[in-house]
């Protein structure tokens, strides 16, 4: 399937399964190199990253852990806007060493207050992990120390990504098209 219809808008195939897993596969062994004799927790942010996630982890060959944490958004004040808060962090994270498992970083404001958050639960390191960057879109300084695809600013679907909730369960990851 090079091209999918969701809801209203048209999808072409951008990067196929088999490449994603490659460079999931990377990152991986990355981690594996950096993190090895330090029990990382990965800490996946549900929804979009489920899928990665699950594949990520399972390229993982040294001891670790993985829990899911979901951010839920509300209005702030003026002055704050929108505000994203970290909801279902159960695991007590001081003197660990965490690796945020993100979709995708665009503006990157997102993994900024995740790290913020995050933060003031001494944790012995932070790190973020995401399956995709848009360098093009970043507008917050972040450190993104593992990522598996960079790719270009235009709107994504797939592979746990989702077009109004629609399209997670593609295997490959699609390009909304421009009309
Ligand atoms: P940021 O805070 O970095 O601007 O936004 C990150 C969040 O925006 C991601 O976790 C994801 O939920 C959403 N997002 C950004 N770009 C895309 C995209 O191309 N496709 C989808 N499905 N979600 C996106
Ligand atoms: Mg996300």
């Amino acid at each position: 399937m090079s091209r999918v219809t969701i809801l209203d808008k048209t999808f072409d195939i951008s990067i196929p399964e088999a490449e994603i897993l490659k460079q999931v596969k990377r990152v991986a062994e990355q981690i594996n190199k950096d993190m090895n004799g330090k029990n990382p927790l990965f800490l996946a942010v549900l929804n979009g990253s489920f899928v990665f996630a699950a594949d990520l982890f399972r390229f993982i060959t040294i001891p670790s852990e993985i829990s899911f944490v979901k951010l839920a958004s509300y209005e702030g004040t003026v002055s704050t806007g929108k505000i994203k808060e970290v909801i279902g962090l159960n695991e007590d994270i001081s003197g660990r060493d965490v690796i945020i498992v993100e979709d995708i970083v665009d503006t990157g404001s997102t993994m900024k207050r995740m790290l913020e958050t995050l933060g003031t639960r001494n944790p012995r390191s932070l790190h973020i992990c995401t399956l995709l960057l848009k360098p093009g879109k970043l507008s917050v300084p972040l450190n993104v120390e593992y990522v598996a695809m960079e790719i270009p600013n235009d709107f994504i679907v797939g592979y746990g990504l989702d077009y109004d909730q629609q399209g997670r369960n593609l295997r490959d990851i699609y390009t909304l098209v421009q009309e």
